[in-house]
């Protein structure tokens, strides 16, 4: 992409109205736009941003063996008047009256919608252990709305419905999920630490939640350090295998990680003092197990083995996809702007020209971008006539991992300039080298 022809309406200007500096970064990017209170526009790169979590939210759902559907963004009040939520909910929902008077509501989850599909279409155990997810527009009326896409009210969520037999198995889906979810996290460049939590309005007994630490999160939390020290890494894992998705969640929940609202300061004591950690978090997702809370009054039953109606287990499963944009950058940015993680960037390399118009610098250039699109990357090509501090603040703005300079003084000598923005070390190479390097 030519910059040149792109839209990306970075500001000068530090936007008063932000607070927290990922939303600060976003807008001065020019990723975000507000349009109402809590409810964004996706400009070009935020919106590429974006599509990169939703894609790493799929590949590792997928791979978990769980099943992608669309469910619509607006909803009949019907439904949730049979679970009884539909008055439980409070003012958080969005109570919409359609043209015949029919109570509408846009969904702030999912998990009655779910069972009615569940139940229309399944009714043996032999369907069984079944999970569907989508990745859908949620409306939540939230009271205060800020951070950005951190708390908005329009939000982009994962959510994931898991049905089976029995407890053991519904748990054997909750692991599973857990351990998608380190996987899905770490792909991102994030550590997001699963807490035991509090069920909040969508019930149930069995809760994580997993945080991302950070100064600016909205979540008290309260661990033993040595968690920050668990990997997940590439290891391998059969999803189908109880014992190794078990084995995953006692690893990463046996040592002390709570929120405020579970917090039991006399087992915090327990821990060794130099190991105890008050902290603050942002949640970037939260699963579930809570049995047959939707299921039993829905009517969501499967004929058993002994030709019985049991109803199905169920549980459900959240990651935040829109704010984790916020969540990310809170984690990985410096006071120039936003450092992406490789999984994440919108565009894999920036190229800079310092001279556009001078016929080699140019060529160099064109050559650059084409080996870079050629290879299945995405570089973004600086080509207008801005002066290269500009160009360089905004590289180091949009934050992408690697910024290519080309003058007409390098390519005297044959060499362009790579420069990583994590560690701002550069290294002057042959353009060929350079592109190896990233590829
Ligand atoms: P919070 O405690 O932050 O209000 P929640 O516990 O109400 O979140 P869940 O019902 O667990 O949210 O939804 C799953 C995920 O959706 C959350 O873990 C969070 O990452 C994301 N999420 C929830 N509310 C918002 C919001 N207002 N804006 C952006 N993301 C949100
Ligand atoms: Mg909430
Ligand atoms: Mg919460
Ligand atoms: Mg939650």
């Amino acid at each position: 992409m030519r910059l040149s022809r792109y839209f990306l309406p970075v500001l000068k200007e530090t936007p008063s109205e932000a607070q927290i500096v990922s939303h600060r970064l976003m807008l001065r990017a020019g990723m975000i736009k507000q349009a109402s209170a809590g409810i964004y526009s996706w400009l070009p790169l935020g919106y590429k941003v974006l599509r990169n979590i939703e894609r790493i939210v799929h590949e590792e759902q997928v791979r978990a063996g769980h099943i992608p559907l669309l469910m619509p963004t607006l909803q009949s009040a019907d439904l949730w008047k049979e679970s009884g939520r539909y008055d439980a909910y409070g003012p958080e929902m969005l109570r919409i009256r359609d043209r015949h008077d029919r109570d509408m509501l846009y969904g702030p989850t999912n998990e009655e919608m779910i069972t009615d599909i569940f139940r229309s279409h399944v009714s043996s155990y032999k369907d069984l252990p079944l999970t569907l997810y989508h990745i859908q527009w949620k409306f939540r009326d939230e009271v205060r709305p800020r951070f950005g896409v951190m708390r908005g009210r329009e939000f982009l969520m994962k959510d994931g419905y898991t049905f089976d037999l029995t407890k053991e198995d519904a748990l054997h889906a909750y692991n599973r999920h857990l351990v998608s979810y380190l996987r899905t996290y770490e792909r991102m460049g994030l550590q997001a630490i699963p807490m035991r939590a509090d069920s909040g309005p969508i019930g149930g007994d069995d809760t994580h939640e997993f945080l991302v630490l950070a100064e600016t999160g909205e979540s008290e939390v309260f661990y033993d350090s040595e968690i920050t020290g668990l990997k997940f890494g590439d290891r391998e894992i059969d999803y189908d295998n109880v014992e190794q998705c078990r084995s995953v969640l006692e690893e990463f929940t046996s040592r002390y990680a709570r929120t405020d609202e579970t917090h039991d300061e006399a087992l915090f004591n327990e821990i060794p003092e130099d190991r105890r950690r008050v902290a603050r978090g942002i949640e970037v997702g939260q699963i579930f197990y809570f049995g047959t809370k939707y299921s039993e009054p829905m009517g969501a039953t499967v004929q058993g083995p002994d030709g019985k109606p049991v109803p199905v287990h169920m549980g459900s499963h959240g990651i935040g996809v829109s704010r984790l944009l916020g969540a990310i950058i809170e984690a990985s940015h410096d006071d120039r702007g936003i450092i992406w993680p490789e999984g994440v960037t919108p565009f894999h390399v920036g190229i800079v020209n310092l001279k556009s118009g001078d016929p080699e610098a140019d060529a160099a250039c064109a050559a650059l971008h084409e080996s870079f699109t050629a290879l299945g990357l995405d570089p973004l090509y600086d080509d207008t006539s801005e002066r290269a501090g500009a160009k360089f603040a905004t590289m180091d703005l949009i934050g992408l991992p690697w910024r290519i300079t080309v003058g007409p003084r390098g390519l005297k000598n044959g060499v362009v300039e790579l420069t990583s923005r994590r560690t701002g070390e550069s290294e002057e190479m042959p353009p060929e080298q350079a592109v190896a390097r990233i590829a």
